[in-house]
């Protein structure tokens, strides 16, 4: 996602035409939209997933085209997320178009990057199927995938076959395991389901019903962690007070989440990233659509759909070992843990850290980057990778504020300096 976006705005400024090589080791789109069955929607209103700052409106115009509503509909609608697997893929090929009319060389690979080093203002980029040079790099690598559990199936691979499972342990109780849950039953699951988190349970939902944006007075920046959380609850108290729904409080806080966390002392936000302390807060801000939430609910309601509190350690045949109960066996498992944010097995993160051509993040967490969301000389990062330093930087709207202001770098680089073209 964050690549399309970067190339649309590129694609917007028109700035001095350049040679660009795109790689790519899977489909453009991460599993969140490529994988994406019928009933996994987005978890954001279509109006808020536009590719670029100018065009924020874009993705409620495509899906009123396609799905023939109003647009003041669409975009207050949670919209399938296939229909933004569409989106993005039909905007990637509608920027790289506009960029080659501007006189880019655009150069597309379904390549995996291995590894990057920077020799005498070069970089060299080895991938599965080669290597190539550029002067510049960006990551737009977005989350690192936890290795799947041993005897475990992917929440993105689930058949009738799956379905027909009696009893089904997820591990996690975020928004790949609701997602799981929900597919589970569009399968004709009519069993149990069991969700296993070491968190406070399942993320909480949208409401149905735009809510008008709230007034909030921010925290003010602290290093105490406690400290921080309460000023968070009081500022949330008087927005409530005030009048406003908890999750528009919520929304509003998300602009100052960056510079509140960034206060922290590094040591702090590590223990914090590593303990489970913000999956409360996690479950507040990254919500349930509301048609996934009252799937689930209805299922807990029936009595089908569990919330267990407990770490899943490891996976054995017919079964898991939690920390605190031990083991137990299931006649399925589902491994829905999400991401490894700390890119601590991500093979090209690891050697860009290890040859100093990129700084690790003090937490532990991705890398570090500077206000030009550089992590590196000559190598910029959005995403996932910069959670340690802005823990607000997994959704689209983030990302498509650093995709714009990385765009206005690029092209800044350019006029600034005479581009050594990538080349094989
Ligand atoms: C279940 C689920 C639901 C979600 N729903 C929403 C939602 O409703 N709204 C929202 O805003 N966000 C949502 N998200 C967050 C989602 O992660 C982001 O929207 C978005 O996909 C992140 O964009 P990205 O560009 O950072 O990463 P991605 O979209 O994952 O793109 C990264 C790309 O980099 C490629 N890549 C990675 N490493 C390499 C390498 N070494 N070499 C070559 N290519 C590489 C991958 O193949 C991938 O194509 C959801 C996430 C999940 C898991």
């Amino acid at each position: 996602m964050g690549a399309v976006m970067l190339l649309s705005a590129l694609a917007e400024a028109g700035g001095p035409p350049q040679e660009l090589w795109l790689l790519d080791k899977a489909p453009l789109s991460s599993e969140a939209y490529a994988a994406a069955a019928p009933e996994h929607i987005l978890n954001t209103r279509a109006r808020a997933m536009g590719l670029t700052a100018a065009t924020l409106d874009g993705f409620a115009r495509f899906a009123a085209s396609q799905l023939g509503g109003a647009e003041t509909e669409t975009a207050s609608a949670f919209l399938p997320r296939r229909l933004y697997a569409r989106f993005l893929s039909e905007g990637l090929e509608r920027a790289l178009s506009a960029l080659k009319a501007q006189g880019w060389a655009v150069r597309r690979r379904r390549e995996e990057a291995l590894g990057a080093r920077r020799e005498a203002g070069v970089w060299t980029i080895d991938t599965d199927r080669g290597r190539l040079r550029a002067d510049r790099l960006v990551l737009a690598i977005g989350p690192h995938r936890f290795d799947r559990f041993p005897f475990a199936v992917s929440p993105w691979a689930l058949s009738g076959a799956a379905a027909k499972a009696s009893r089904i342990l997820i591990i996690g109780a975020g928004l790949t395991a609701a997602d799981a849950a929900v597919r589970l039953v569009a399968l004709g699951h009519q069993g149990a389901l069991i969700l296993a988190s070491p968190g406070p349970g399942l993320p909480l939902a949208q409401s149905h019903e735009p809510q008008p944006p709230a007034l909030i007075a921010p925290p003010q920046p602290t290093q105490s962690p406690s400290a921080l959380l309460g000023g968070v609850r009081r500022s949330l108290a008087a927005a409530a007070a005030a009048g406003a729904d908890w999750r528009a409080g919520m929304d509003a806080l998300r602009a100052q989440t960056p510079s509140l966390w960034a206060a922290l002392p590094a040591a702090a936000r590590r223990r914090l990233l590593q303990s489970n302390r913000l999956l409360a807060w996690s479950r507040h801000r990254h919500r349930l659509p509301p048609q996934t939430a009252e799937t689930l609910a209805a299922l807990q309601a029936a009595g089908r759909l569990s919330f267990l509190r407990d770490r899943v350690t490891a996976t054995i045949e017919g079964g898991v070992v939690f920390a605190g109960a031990g083991p137990a066996i299931f006649d399925l498992v589902v491994d829905a843990r999400g991401f490894d944010i700390s890119f601590a097995r991500n093979a090209l993160v690891k050697r860009l850290i290890a040859t100093g051509a990129a700084r690790a993040c003090p937490t532990g967490f991705g890398l570090a980057p500077d206000a030009r969301l550089q992590v590196g000389e000559d190598v910029y990062a959005m995403g996932a990778i910069l959670s340690g330093a802005l823990l607000e930087t997994t959704a689209a709207p983030e990302i498509r504020d650093q995709a714009g202001r990385i765009a206005v770098c690029l092209i800044q680089d350019a006029f600034t300096r005479a581009s050594c073209l990538p080349r094989r």
